[in-house]
């Protein structure tokens, strides 16, 4: 590496150049940290130097199967320490991680595995069936563990290895080779492919590094910090938490599936202080009985995003004691790229304008160069006025590398030299930005837009909804109309379709209403989102 600048002369050397890795954090809070538990599980607890130890007997073990640089390793599992494991000793050898989202059937599974040439899979026996399944459809054989969890079920293995096996049969001195570049490959993930086949985002070590102390920064991680897994480790990587808490040396909670009389034990037991989630999980625990709802003095950070969270939701969240930070991004941008930073002046506010202000998608991650709000078209930025609607366009050093052999989409995304997200949003007047739909969700009725996400907000805001999501319906009269689907609270006094409709007349333009309202539960996405595009289809029917 011989880099002479023209200017001064210096030279980039190995003194004053490493390529940055998230695996060094690992490396760092083992040394300071040894004695401090890194992990929990259950009855299971590791400390900084168990868990280092066990990444790296992963690492040899892998290694010694003829695992390297460039291969793929695939890891199907729910919030378990082998999963966080594979965070470290994947990368460490060079290698791709690519944490499989277990809710997708083995069709997809196998297409995964096959597109991202996957040379390892290590699964855990919840979801044998599928894996069993979508390893029957692959063309060529691959070297499978199996993860034996004692706090997951049984099952037959899949594989030549169990987890606990293989890293015995590793060295916990193991001396891995790192990345040779910050811009190699660490991370491959599958976006949920809700039309057609999945695309698959590749990561760099040099963005999940940045990324991963962005957000301990904005997320305030210190080493008191014990975060529990409520955030699927698969979406994104777990929005980089994966690193970043064991950057900050705090503690990382593992929790195979979000129950809240689970998630309020852990909270009290482990004393925990951050975890993340999408709106609907926050609203789980709103809405969760009376007595799974454990008291707990000291306050805990929740940083919500994946979709857009409603104010009713934040304000709720905060009454019972945590307090909120709101995030957004996309799985192309390592998770987190916009925050809504708090301003002091906002602690005057009511709680509900507060909640409002919150609610907006915010002003850019520390480690994010840029943000624009712009035409599509043209990539001029639109007027910072809060109400003309253009698409949030991202660059920097925490976005994704491109789509793994799709250069037709990668080109598409990266047009003009910005990342496209596809969301539609206006600028405020303090520069903070607010989506108001992704372009495919906006109702375009007579003419005008209609934010779905309003009318969500609106809804959200009547004292009887739980839940609500507003999607465009086809209407002979005005193109398309917005027609919601409710979920009422439990227990509550209930609602009519008439009520809810004048509730919205009387808190809306009156052509932003609702013109039909369905009740009933609402389809979701393993990572939290409400399935539009079946409530649209089932629109279309009514
Ligand atoms: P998928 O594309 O599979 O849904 P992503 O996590 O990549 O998975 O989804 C990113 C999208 O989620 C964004 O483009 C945006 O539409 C939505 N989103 C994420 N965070 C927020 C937020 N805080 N507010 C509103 N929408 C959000």
């Amino acid at each position: 590496m011989v880099a002479r600048s023209a200017s001064d002369g210096l030279v980039k050397s190995a003194a004053n150049y490493v390529p940055l890795s998230p695996v060094q954090f690992l490396e760092r809070s083992a040394l300071i940290w040894p004695d401090k538990i890194a992990v929990r599980h259950g009855a299971l607890a590791y400390t900084y130097r168990e868990f280092e130890a066990r990444c790296r007997r992963l690492a040899s073990a892998l290694a010694v199967r003829g695992i390297g640089r460039g291969d793929t390793v695939a890891v199907m599992a729910p919030n378990v320490p082998a999963l966080l494991e594979a965070h470290y000793a994947v990368p460490a050898l060079g290698a791709i991680l690519n944490a499989l989202n277990y809710r997708l059937d083995a069709r997809t599974i196998a297409f995964c595995l096959a597109h991202g040439e996957a040379k390892a899979l290590i699964t855990d026996a919840e979801f044998a069936p599928t894996v069993r399944s979508a390893l029957g459809e692959l063309r060529e054989e691959i070297f499978v563990v199996d993860i034996d969890d004692p706090e997951g079920p049984r099952s037959e293995a899949l594989g030549s290895v169990r987890y606990e096996t293989l890293l015995a049969e590793g060295d916990p001195g193991f001396a891995w080779p790192g990345p040779e570049d910050e811009w190699d490959s660490l991370s491959l993930l599958y976006t949920s492919g809700t039309t057609g086949n999945p695309k698959g985002v590749v990561y760099h070590h040099r963005g999940a590094y940045l990324n991963a102390l962005a957000n301990a920064l904005a997320f305030g991680l210190t080493p008191d910090s014990v975060y529990l897994w409520t955030l699927p480790m698969f979406h994104c990587n777990g929005w980089t938490y994966t690193w970043a808490v064991t950057a900050a040396g705090g503690t990382h909670v593992c929790l195979r599936r979000i129950d809240p009389a689970q998630v309020f034990t852990a909270i009290r037991n482990h004393r925990v202080t951050h975890l993340c989630g999408a709106p609907v999980v926050l609203n789980v625990l709103v809405h969760a009985p009376a007595e799974a709802k454990i008291r707990f003095e000291h306050v805990v950070e929740v940083a919500t995003g994946g979709a857009a969270p409603p104010s009713a939701v934040i304000e709720a969240m905060e009454t019972m004691g945590f307090r909120v930070t709101h995030l957004y991004g996309l799985t192309e941008s390592y998770g987190p790229a916009t925050l809504c930073a708090p301003q002091e002046s906002w602690h005057e506010l009511a709680l509900s304008d507060r909640a409002r202000q919150m609610a907006r998608q915010g002003v850019p991650m520390p480690a994010l160069a840029q943000l624009i709000v712009a035409d599509p078209e043209t990539h001029v930025p639109v007027p910072r006025d809060g109400t003309t609607l253009g698409e949030v366009m991202l660059r920097g050093n925490t976005i994704m590398k491109g789509y793994l052999r799709n250069e037709a989409a990668t080109t598409a995304a990266f047009r003009a030299g910005w990342f496209h997200t596809g969301d539609l949003a206006v600028w405020h007047p303090d520069h903070y930005m607010e989506i108001k739909d992704r372009a495919k969700d906006i109702i375009i009725s007579c003419g005008e837009n209609i934010s779905s996400l309003e009318v969500e907000e609106c809804l959200y805001r009547h004292p009887q909804v739980m839940e609500a999501a507003v999607v465009a319906r086809p209407d002979p009269k005005w193109g398309e109309s917005p027609c919601a689907f409710v979920t009422l609270k439990p227990g509550g006094d209930g609602a009519t379709a008439e009520e809810l409709i004048a509730w919205c007349r009387e808190h809306l333009a009156h052509f932003k209403a609702p013109r039909a309202i369905i009740f009933g539960p609402l389809p979701k996405t393993s990572t939290g989102k409400i399935q539009k595009f079946v409530l649209r289809e089932r629109a279309t029917k009514l």
